[in-house]
């Protein structure tokens, strides 16, 4: 059977059974078979009566394309890196999420992208932050990890650097969508200074993208890639091309890829204090998980998730938003996409 089929068949059936509520999260956290690829497409206010399902089908179709893309990769024998990249790619070419086309616009209306990617084997990390331009900036992330001396590059140095590295390029109508726009027009209207606290709810979405893959060697990658949040301010950079606040991997442990109120997980240097929690204190996966996001930072207010995958295929998904666009596949290509806590 070709994959495409094979894909369309798994979306159909995950389609079913997420519409009929099967996907509990306590379900699939105990599952015993081995995940290898695991990615999100942000956390916020989802909620399935605000879905239709039409845009329901059409997420889980692509997150499903995303899964399939790196799953083909992992299963070929290659890393966990291309994995990542693959899956990551996918999900910044639709315009239904927050990174490369279909981005949210800052305070003054244009699109400023981050993005970053971890190695979990000698901890090798590349990031860009506040770019305009690269269609796919996590690609920009690798290029740094691997042809320059330094970990993170930022604005013009980082385009020109993308560059150099012969990148895609776009203009900004590529990254602009109508949705993106009616949205911050609404914003604006709402509140002049708003910040993204004063955004409608149904605004209230982070939209990020993310993925976390382990392929044969048992190599773990992260990668997180985002246009940041709505409305920030010009320069704003948030968590998710911070290694060790939105995105780390270690062999040793796990990889992980943030998705929230970026400010809060810079501070509580969310994606390293999972690897520390487990290192250190022997937590497993999804204890950590929820120390973080259940316990410190809803204690702090600090809204978001994350996703995480550890050496030995176990996974996490953990959120304290009303919903996070999320999905897994394990190594016998059965795939678990869902949206909301319930
Ligand atoms: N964490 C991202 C940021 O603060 C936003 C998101 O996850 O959508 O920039």
């Amino acid at each position: 059977m070709n994959s495409k089929i094979y894909s369309r068949i798994y979306t159909l059936l995950i389609l079913t059974l997420v519409s009929a509520g099967l996907f509990a999260q306590s379900q699939y956290s105990e599952s015993t078979k081995k995940a290898v690829l695991v990615i999100h497409g942000g956390a916020g206010t989802i909620l399935k009566e605000n879905m239709s399902p039409e845009k329901e089908a059409e997420l889980i179709e692509t997150m499903g394309n995303a899964l399939m893309k790196g799953y083909k990769i992992i299963k070929k024998g290659k890393s966990s890196e291309e994995a990542i990249i693959a899956a990551i790619n996918h999900l910044e070419d639709d315009p239904n999420f927050n990174a490369g086309k279909g981005a949210v616009l800052n305070e003054e209306g244009n699109v400023e992208l981050d993005a970053s990617i971890m190695n979990g084997k000698d901890l090798q990390a590349g990031a860009i932050a506040g770019v305009h331009g690269i269609k796919n900036p996590i690609n920009a992330a690798r290029a740094v990890k691997d042809h320059s001396k330094h970990v993170l590059l930022s604005g013009e140095g980082a385009e020109k650097f993308a560059r150099s590295e012969k990148l895609k390029f776009e203009e900004p109508e590529y990254f602009i969508t109508d949705k993106a726009k009616a949205s911050w027009l609404k914003a604006k209207k709402n509140s002049e200074s708003s910040g993204y606290l004063n955004l409608p709810v149904e605004d209230h979405k982070f939209g990020t993208v993310g993925a976390v893959a382990l392929d044969k060697d048992g190599n773990i990658s992260a990668g997180t890639s985002t246009g940041g949040m709505m409305m920030k301010k010009y320069g704003r950079i948030g968590d998710s091309p911070l290694i060790g606040s939105g995105t780390y991997a270690d062999n040793s442990t796990a990889g992980v890829s943030c998705t929230g109120h970026g400010e809060f997980f810079i501070r509580y240097a969310v994606a390293y204090d999972l690897v520390a929690l487990m290192k250190y204190k022997e937590m497993s996966i999804n204890e950590a998980a929820d120390e973080i996001i259940q316990n410190k930072l809803m204690k702090a207010g600090g809204a978001g998730g994350l996703i995480a995958l550890d050496k030995d295929g176990n996974f996490a998904f953990s959120f304290n938003t009303p919903g996070m666009y999320r999905g897994v596949i394990f190594d016998d290509a059965t795939m678990l996409i869902d949206f909301y806590k319930e």
